[in-house]
């Protein structure tokens, strides 16, 4: 059985992250999406809120995938529940560096676990959580980018603005 670990910010979860669970799910026998602290980002939403927009997403969308959150290191955490696999997705050559050095370091720190990587689907390159966020707070529409979850929880935030 392949177990695979899909870790990441996800604040909050977009398409891009979907087409990645979904493509995942093809691949992986078990598929645990993990939301971690990132100490570099203030984030936009809770773990909690997160992990539960996660956890809404998959539900709707009839995916067979664990949802859990995480605050320590990445390799640990994929040891603690089994899992020999940590799966990241590439956008652009951008993103090539930080991952290149994640996967090292992780191999370092742990090499019974495999670091892999998915190409984004290419009309999906260009979203970022990050772009989310910064249009919806300026009164944006970014119901073409994220799942239905979250558009209703971002009108929330945003409500008034
Ligand atoms: P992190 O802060 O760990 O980078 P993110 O939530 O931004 O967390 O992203 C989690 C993972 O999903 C990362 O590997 C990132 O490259 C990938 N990812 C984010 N957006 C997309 C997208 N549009 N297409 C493919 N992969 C993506």
């Amino acid at each position: 059985m392949v177990h695979a670990v899909y870790p990441g910010s996800f604040d909050p979860i977009t398409n891009g992250h979907l087409d990645i669970i979904r493509r995942a799910l093809k691949i992986f026998d078990i598929l645990t999406v993990v939301v971690m602290n990132n100490s570099k980002k203030i984030p936009m939403f809770s773990i909690e809120e997160r992990e539960e927009l996660i956890r809404k997403t998959v539900r709707l969308e009839n995916l067979s995938v664990m949802v859990d959150h995480s605050d320590g290191l990445l390799v640990d955490y994929a040891d603690r529940i089994h899992a020999n696999v940590i799966l990241r997705g590439l956008r652009a050559v951008s993103d090539f560096e930080f991952e290149f050095q994640l996967s090292l370091m992780n191999r370092k720190l742990n090499p019974n676990i495999q670091m892999m990587y998915l190409m984004s689907s290419s009309d999906l390159t260009f979203l970022s959580s990050g772009l989310i966020r910064e249009v919806a707070s300026l009164g944006g529409d970014v119901s073409a980018f994220v799942p239905q979850p979250v558009i209703a929880q971002l009108a929330l935030k945003f409500k008034g603005v």
